[in-house]
């Protein structure tokens, strides 16, 4: 009772609010689905669909027909009385959420520019059917996304197929990430109706479509038949099935040659190329693909590809591109380098083939397949080739929410990619100091007041490539440096992958992985990173010295905590690297670091490599 009076007149007296930066992250419960440890729990689910599909490109009129099945398992403990689909070639009908606000491009810092639309072209998809067991299903289509009522329940454990039947005008530019140049190349992409994943955090996600914020897409395998006019050439998400029918002799010989090699083997010359662009074959060709345990499907064609390959451990890497496109003739070697180097450091890629196709997409992913521009600069060149495929790892083979977190796609994939870029220009000056950019875009992007946590969604970024991109690879980088280390940060995040591949992690999966598997409780760098906008400042105030000791008064004095690194300059010239780990500020913004040394001490530099993006350098020396 006398214990309960006096805590109750504490409280009462001394109610003080937990400021600390330690203070626990309040991240959803742990549950049998998703463990406290970060992996999926015993009872983790998710949904599955398989899809057939046959479509007809008609060159005339660029418009493509499809009719599919897709086959949907019911995995969830929940009996669905409706399903959500997603039909993307929406967002071009004039009444789409993207045309009627009629925003315009997003730029950012650096040039790069973001647009959504198509470009002042009116399309949108028809569907004709939407069926199961030959009986047409109620459905309401809200702009990208589709309600369509199922006629009986589907319990747990319960399997639908849909039959489907659509058609759509492909845009020319089809918001950056698909379209056709007239009718000689076209790239294809949200080109079929798609399932809506059903998960366990929030059931149906049907998130519009409004061009930033990308996929969030189940796992199934697809049987895909594309016809088209004789003289075309297809890449695609998956296997070619049906090879005599769609090769001649010579690709076929030349492509077993290429299975064997790590050089690039010309499978279409270019002289073979400039001649199949004069060539008119009559006639039409369906091409048959097959891909096994893949979150989406997309393919290219064009008569005149060029089309190079190689392999490496068995995967058969790809290059197709038009005959005027140059600088390609080393992307082969540049994505052969990008599937080995990620394989290697981060898990193996499972797929059977690694294909580029050049055009006018700037930059897309999909499974075993991206789009990438061709660009004069080699360096800018390599960084979107290995750009596009880092994404066969984050979001292909682990299959997170784009359409929420787009930095644990774009941003995780950024990181990995400054260690390609590094690998490939080992030992030039663009190798050795490319990762430096990200303190660059911190000093451009990082504005109080303007800067938004990368949490907020996509569509409510103003600044995109800053918090999707860069200040997620920023973040990793210091996680990997400052705090972690490199051995123990590079476990942490394989581990993430392993646990995860095919499989849908939620933020709070991949922050209590990294802890559990580098042993660091780490709450506040997540809040520091990930949901807030805060800054660093470390300063050192002031140096005494007395006998063997010499006190370094160190403070912070801004939001955000990181370790500290010392580089302490003595009187004889010799200089030497102290580093304090992050509980040095447990008891409060300030620290006294003690340094036994004999020498007397001339000067220190707080942080002397310039990792951190310390907003006051100024502050940050201290010398006689
Ligand atoms: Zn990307």
């Amino acid at each position: 009772m006398l214990h309960f009076v006096t805590a109750v007149t504490l409280a009462l007296q001394t109610s003080v609010a937990d400021s600390s930066p330690f203070r626990a992250l309040p991240l959803p419960a742990a549950n049998r689905v998703r463990s406290a440890s970060g992996a999926p729990g015993p009872d983790y689910w998710q949904q599955r669909a398989d899809y057939v599909i046959r479509a007809t490109l008609d060159t005339a009129g660029s418009v493509i027909r499809g009719t599919q099945r897709i086959h949907y398992a019911n995995h969830s403990p929940d009996t669905l009385a409706f399903v959500w689909v997603q039909i993307e070639q929406n967002i071009f009908a004039q009444n789409s959420i993207t045309y009627t606000l009629n925003q315009p491009p997003l730029h950012f810092a650096g040039g790069a520019v973001f647009d959504f639309t198509g470009k002042g072209f009116i399309g949108g998809i028809t569907i004709e059917r939407f069926a199961t067991a030959g009986k047409e299903l109620r459905r309401t289509a809200y702009g990208t996304m589709m309600r369509v009522e199922l006629s009986r329940l589907l319990p747990p454990r319960g399997v639908i197929d849909f039959d489907v039947a659509w058609h759509f005008p492909v845009p020319p530019y089809g918001g950056g990430r698909m379209g056709r140049i007239g009718a000689r190349l076209y790239e294809i992409g949200q080109w079929y109706p798609r399932l809506v994943v059903y998960d366990d955090v929030h059931g149906w996600n049907p998130l519009p479509y409004i061009g930033a914020g990308e996929f969030y897409l189940e796992y199934g395998d697809f049987d895909v038949s594309l016809t088209l006019p004789a003289g075309f050439v297809v890449a695609a998400t998956g296997t070619v099935a049906n090879p005599l029918v769609v090769w001649g002799p010579t690709a076929r010989a030349r492509l077993a040659r290429a299975r064997r090699s790590a050089e690039r083997v010309q499978i279409i010359t270019k002289a073979e190329a400039e001649a199949n662009t004069g060539k008119r074959v009559p006639g039409t060709k369906t091409w048959r693909f097959t891909a096994r345990n893949v979150r989406d499907f997309a393919w290219a064609a064009s008569p005149d590809f060029r089309w190079d390959a190689s392999s490496w451990s068995g995967i058969l890497i790809q290059t197709f591109y038009r005959p005027g496109a140059t600088p390609w003739e080393e992307a082969n070697k540049m994505a052969w380098f990008t599937i080995k180097h990620f394989s290697e450091t981060w898990g193996t890629y499972p797929w059977p083939h690694a294909t580029t196709v050049e055009g006018l997409v700037e930059g897309m992913e999909y499974p075993m397949l991206t789009f990438v521009p061709s660009i004069e600069k080699r360096e800018d060149q390599f960084w979107v080739l290995t750009h596009e495929f880092g994404h066969e790892w984050f979001p292909m083979l682990v299959g997170s929410d784009e359409r929420r977190y787009p930095w644990m796609d774009e941003g995780f994939n950024t990181f990995i990619d400054y260690g390609s870029a590094e690998g490939y220009f080992r030992g030039t000056a663009y190798g050795d100091t490319v990762r430096r950019e990200l303190l660059g875009a911190y000093r451009v992007s990082a504005v109080p007041g303007n800067e938004q946590p990368l949490i907020d969604r996509p569509v409510e970024q103003r600044d995109l490539a800053w918090a999707a991109y860069q200040k997620p690879a920023l973040m990793l980088t210091i996680l990997r440096d400052a705090v972690l280390g490199q051995e123990p940060f590079e476990r942490a995040l394989r581990e993430y992958v392993r646990r995860w591949k095919f499989k849908h992690p939620q933020p709070a999966d991949f922050f209590r992985t990294i802890e559990n598997v580098s042993g660091k409780e780490l709450d506040w760098f997540w809040r520091e990173w990930v949901y807030t906008t805060a800054r660093l400042d470390q300063a050192v105030d002031s140096v005494t010295q007395a006998g063997d000791t010499a006190l370094v008064y160190l403070s912070n004095r801004a939001q955000m905590v990181l370790p500290v690194t010392l580089e302490l300059r003595y009187a004889d010239g010799t200089t030497e690297t102290r580093r304090f780990p992050i509980e040095m500020w447990n008891l409060g913004s300030k620290f006294t670091a003690r340094v036994g040394t004999a020498k007397p001490v001339a000067g220190v530099v707080v942080d002397p490599k310039e990792i951190y993006p310390d907003i006051d350098r100024a502050n940050n020396q201290w010398g006689k």
